[in-house]
């Protein structure tokens, strides 16, 4: 039986991260940079208002109020470059400072004297000073020509998308998404949910979870079977994924000590090579994890929902995340709501819900019904909560480690701005 930490490196250790690949930013979302981003331009592009208003030369000081002046011109958002030099131009939010102002006083704070007969300004009075500079969003003030914008490694989100189209990058290069197949084992599982159980029969709930799980990390499911206990049908459907160039295969279910536990069975007559099989954590602690002799990663989970969920979130997102090229989490450390009394030498993962008490400090409470065929606790979780293996009484307060459902959830992300 292996410790859990060295499993988890084991598993980073054996994948390996993938190639990049060219996409579309409006492909992009949810992706990993392969690469660094750097800024091709100054953001915002030109000087421009920030407010509605007129624009004025200062000449490098405090205009004051009661200053009247005449208004030559306008600028609206989307006008081209415009010669000004003295006087004032009526400007709109987002326009371009015209050549030779560089500074802007809002309309509520102007005086208009005189109009022209289609009602434009042609005469303001200043009501308030107006320090220069005022009000200008300066070329570059958001990001600098060249600047780094994004590392790699980063996830695309809104953020990113939006930043990276003002910046006008139409491509980026990304992580190519890792493959993986998804095969169920168990004669008692039905598929279809509108099908009849019969006698003895449940349906598959692994299934659905472990495919949104992989794809939520950032996976393309590319093939999904349920085979009966019987070792031909299992290594048959194993064939059968590879065709589909897959990075990894899942598995749950026959992993254990039963009768009808053939995966390692199934695993010897393809070859591989058994990284681990058994770590000292509960609930899960059947997992196996394996190479093929193609280099193809080989996760045998165990049936019971809760541990096969385990063995997705520590393991093979693990496994994904490396080949991803994101770094090893940072989970966080968060007091537990009321004290906990273990049994040492097993990393216990408990599903739990990171709360708010008194003014919003964070407590990590356990959620009752921990066996791992429950389900229901699983929707109330928001969080896996991490109880180390030594020793055995943790008192309330005690800081402990929680992960997110996702990876994302408690992930900090973005270049530190300056
Ligand atoms: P196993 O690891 O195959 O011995 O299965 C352990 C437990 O998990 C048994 O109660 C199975 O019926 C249950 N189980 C196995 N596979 C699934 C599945 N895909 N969905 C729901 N329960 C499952
Ligand atoms: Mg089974």
């Amino acid at each position: 039986m292996i410790a859990f930490a060295d499993a988890v490196a084991a598993v980073r250790a054996e994948a390996s991260t993938l190639s990049p690949e060219p996409v579309r930013l409006d492909d992009a979302l949810g992706r990993v940079l392969a690469e660094a981003v750097a800024s091709p331009v100054e953001l915002p592009p030109f000087d421009n208002s920030a407010m509605d208003g007129f624009a004025l030369a200062s000449g490098g000081a405090t205009l004051a109020r009661g200053i009247e002046l005449d208004v030559h011109g306008e600028a609206a958002a989307g006008d081209p470059r415009q010669q000004a030099g003295h006087g004032a131009f009526e400007i709109m939010t987002g326009a371009r400072i015209p050549d030779g102002l560089d500074t802007v006083i809002p309309v509520e704070q102007v005086e208009v004297l005189a109009r022209d007969d289609r009602g434009r300004a042609q005469r303001i009075r200043l009501q308030a000073d107006l320090p220069p500079g005022q009000h200008v969003r300066r070329a570059g003030e958001d990001v600098a020509r060249d600047a780094l914008v994004m590392a790699a490694g980063e996830p695309i989100g809104a953020a990113q998308l939006s930043l990276l189209a003002a910046l006008g990058v139409p491509s980026l290069l990304l992580r190519r998404r890792p493959r993986a197949a998804l095969v169920c084992t168990g004669r008692e599982l039905v598929d279809d949910p509108a099908a009849p159980l019969g006698a003895g029969q449940i349906r598959n709930s692994n299934g659905p979870y472990l495919e949104a799980r992989l794809r939520t990390a950032g996976a393309d499911v590319v093939h999904r079977a349920t085979v009966d206990d019987d070792v031909d049908a299992f290594v048959a459907e194993i064939a059968q994924a590879r065709t589909r160039a897959c990075d990894l295969i899942v598995s749950t279910g026959a992993v254990s000590m039963g009768r009808y536990d053939f995966v390692p069975e199934a695993l010897a007559r393809l070859g591989a090579r058994i990284v681990f099989h058994k770590v000292a954590m509960r609930p899960g602690k059947p997992l196996l994890f394996a190479v093929l002799p193609d280099g193809t990663l080989y996760f045998g989970l165990p049936g019971n929902p809760v541990s096969s969920a385990i063995g997705m979130r520590f393991f093979v997102e693990a496994a994904l995340a490396a080949m991803l090229g994101l770094p090893p989490e940072r989970p966080l450390r968060i007091p537990l709501a009321t004290a906990v009394h273990k049994k040492p030498g097993f990393r216990l993962l408990q599903k739990a819900r990171v709360e708010p008490v008194d003014g919003g400090r964070l407590q990590v409470v356990l959620l009752r019904g921990q066996e791992s065929f429950r389900l229901a606790p699983l929707v109330a979780a928001n969080a896996w909560a991490v109880l180390p293996e030594a020793g055995s009484e943790l008192d309330a307060g005690s800081p402990i480690e929680v992960h997110g459902l996702d990876r994302e959830q408690f992930t900090l992300h973005g270049v530190q701005a300056t």
